[in-house]
């Protein structure tokens, strides 16, 4: 009896069979993501990506089935096709829901194509009586209906997903190795009668990058979510600068380490009167605009948040920047460049001065720079 040699591990049953179960491994954690996703968010686009799996791992259970017992048992084959076609609809209805609000319609355009594709495989039954030919022929081409019309799901996704979820690059890879994978199948079954090795083969490999991809694909709106998360819990929505939490924090963090910052504090003015006679959305507007100049000026050398409704304010990080000359340059570049001026207040650190202590000096050197005629710097 011949040992187990290497090549049997990548060719035959035993080689078809490992293939499976590194696609089960690869499925089964990019379910796992995808469970964790359902969990915590409770959209239903992971509900679908989620169920996809699950029916992907079963098709991929019953391929090593086949391999294992060479069962040619109809009725097996009609479900094998049935879940291949079932699961890629339902990943590419969850990529579609991920990225957009499920609404009436598409939700009736992707149900419409269910009970199509359902109708379609039915075909599998019925062919064998329009058919004429031995048994292997029509053994052969009872699928034919449905493995074209895979075709067309595959090209309709293209056509109606991808333009919906932004071109995204990965989803294009997922469908060309799908495409693929198809393409070879039907060359190896219906041109080579499934004895070429070399297209078995590359039919069990490609689905292994292509779900590589899909794992990558979950797993980087996980961290695309994460991120948006996190953002929005540091920054303002309106402006985008940190919120007054975070900005504080980095203060007190910075204060810690007896670094030597400073603390611009600035105030519009006049800015109720600008929304009373302009609208709140071009008060908005303006806040924007002027959060604006004060990133650009601040890149790199400080961080900048928004401490209430007009107030921004400024740490100057970088030691070697002359505070009160930036203070100025934001100044003058609000004045010059929106239709608004600002009064602004500078502190700057001292040995055992607090967070609070040095936010609220530059806040007092503002309210000094408002009460003796707005639109200028006064340090503390
Ligand atoms: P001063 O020159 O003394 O600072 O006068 P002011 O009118 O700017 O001062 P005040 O603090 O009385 O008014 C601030 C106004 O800012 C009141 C509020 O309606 C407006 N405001 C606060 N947050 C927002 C916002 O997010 N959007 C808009 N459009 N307005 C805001
Ligand atoms: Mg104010
Ligand atoms: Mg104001």
């Amino acid at each position: 009896m011949n040992g187990l040699r290497l090549e049997d591990l990548w060719l035959g049953t035993l080689g078809a069979v490992v293939s499976y179960l590194i696609i089960e491994v690869i499925l089964l954690l990019t379910l796992l993501v995808s469970i964790r996703l359902l969990v915590t968010r409770r959209k239903i686009g992971y509900f679908s990506i989620t169920l996809s799996l699950f029916i992907l791992m079963a098709q991929h259970y019953q391929l090593i089935y086949f391999e294992l017992t060479h069962s040619t048992s109809d009725l097996a084959f009609y479900w094998a096709i049935l879940l291949k076609l079932l699961s890629f609809l339902l990943v590419n209805l969850g990529v579609y829901q991920l990225y957009n609000p499920t609404r009436l319609r598409d939700g009736i355009v992707f149900l419409l194509c269910f009970a199509v594709t359902a109708l379609f495989s039915l075909s599998y039954w019925y062919i064998p009586d329009w058919l004429q030919g031995s048994s292997e022929q029509i053994r052969l081409l009872r699928p034919l209906g449905i493995e074209l019309f895979l075709f067309l799901i595959i090209f309709v996704s293209f056509l109606l997903v991808n333009p919906r979820i932004g071109q995204n690059i990965k989803y294009q890879l997922m469908l060309t190795l799908y495409f693929c994978t198809h393409v070879i199948h039907m060359a190896n079954s219906y041109v080579f009668d499934g004895v070429q090795s070399v297209l078995t083969k590359l039919e069990q490999i490609i689905p292994m990058v292509l779900y590589i991809v899909l794992f990558l694909f979950i797993f980087e709106r996980v961290i695309e979510l994460m991120q948006a998360i996190y953002n929005s819990s540091i920054r303002d929505g309106l402006t985008q600068l940190y919120n007054r939490k975070y900005f504080y924090n980095r203060v007190r963090q910075h204060i810690e380490g007896r670094i030597n910052v400073s603390v611009l504090f600035s105030d519009i003015d006049n800015f109720k009167k600008l929304n009373d006679t302009k609208g709140h959305h071009m008060g908005d507007q303006v806040l924007k605009q002027v959060a604006n100049i004060l990133k650009e000026e601040t890149d790199q050398i400080g961080i900048c948040g928004r401490y209430g409704g007009e107030e921004m304010v400024v740490l100057v990080t970088d030691t070697e920047t002359d505070a009160s000359k930036l203070a100025e340059r934001i100044r003058a570049r609000i004045e010059a460049e929106t239709i608004v001026t600002v009064s602004m207040g500078l502190s700057r650190y001292s040995k055992n001065v607090t967070a609070d202590e040095l936010i609220k000096q530059a806040d007092e050197a503002m309210y000094k720079a408002k009460t003796s005629g707005k639109n200028k710097v006064v340090a503390c």
